[in-house]
């Protein structure tokens, strides 16, 4: 049975929520130690809290004084060694989208080439195709040490006395969570990205934006746009443009941190008639990709 163009825009489009699905995995990974870390030193700063106060809003000054040295000590426990983990979760994150990437783009372009997909080596370690998305995971242990000294800061009498409580300093430390997930996003998306941009190179094809099903405004003012591998996406595209532009050229996606659009590989000959794939991309994304 011969595939249409409509029946292309349909697979491409399942290729975001692969990267979605292989992103939520990755985040899971990345940050689950950490939270859990936090989750058991806020419960244990609670018990003591609650057993240094013994009735009364704020313990007298020489329990206070202990009970927070106690509570950095449990902080950075908490933290060792998370920054480094977190790392290592993205950087297999990255090894694994770049792959899926790759077989995503090497899986179409066979199906809309007519022609069986090029046998590939794999390559022991991705570091240098995928190098912007590697770069993204290197830069977690600051980010996550950067969160961490920052809660510690405000591990301090006057802060306690204000919060009655940690409350404050383990808000402050959770953001370290959610600012690996937005690391871990990111370096997934990448990586993605540089997978098709691999299989464009070797087919001399253009590199086609395909939207997430039901994405922002930005990321539906790029779907059906293309470029040539090495070249980059205008800023400043959004069909809304008043809530949401992003206004740097870039490579591909990811067009924010929560972005999981992809690339596919694209050649003007592969059309097989009726409405190109490039213009289906688009109205599907503008329709909200359905
Ligand atoms: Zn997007």
């Amino acid at each position: 049975m011969d595939e249409t163009n409509g029946d292309f825009a349909a697979r491409a489009e399942q290729h975001p929520e692969a990267i979605r699905r292989l992103e939520a995995q990755a985040i899971a990974a990345a940050t689950q130690p950490l939270a859990q870390a936090l989750n058991r030193a806020q419960q244990d700063a609670n018990t003591r809290w609650l057993h240094a106060t013994a009735g009364h809003p704020i313990p007298e000054p020489g329990a206070l004084a202990r009970l927070i040295e106690a509570i950095r000590q449990s902080l950075t426990r908490a933290f060792r060694g998370q920054g480094a983990h977190a790392q290592r979760a993205a950087e297999q994150a990255a090894n694994a989208a770049e792959q899926l990437g790759e077989t995503q783009a090497a899986a179409l372009a066979a199906a809309m080439s007519r022609e069986p997909p090029p046998r590939r080596d794999r390559p022991r370690s991705n570091r240098r195709r995928a190098k912007a998305a590697w770069d993204v995971a290197a830069a977690i242990p600051a980010t996550v040490e950067q969160e961490f000294r920052r809660a510690l800061a405000l591990c301090t009498e006057q802060a306690v006395r204000a919060f009655r409580g940690f409350t404050g300093v383990f808000q402050r430390a959770k953001r370290a969570i959610g600012r690996i997930a937005a690391s871990v996003a990111v370096t997934v998306a990448t990586a993605a990205a540089a997978g098709a941009k691999t299989i464009a190179t070797e087919a001399g094809a253009r590199l086609l934006w395909v939207a997430e099903p039901g994405a922002c405004p930005a990321c539906a003012a790029y779907a059906g746009r293309s470029i040539a591998p090495g070249e980059y996406f205008p800023g400043g595209l959004s069909l809304d443009p008043r809530r949401t532009v992003f206004w740097t050229p870039i490579p591909g996606p990811p067009r924010h941190p929560n972005c999981c659009c992809a690339l596919i590989p694209w050649r003007p000959e592969w059309n097989r008639g009726g409405t190109p794939l490039p213009d289906l991309l688009r109205m599907r994304a503008r329709m909200g990709g359905h």
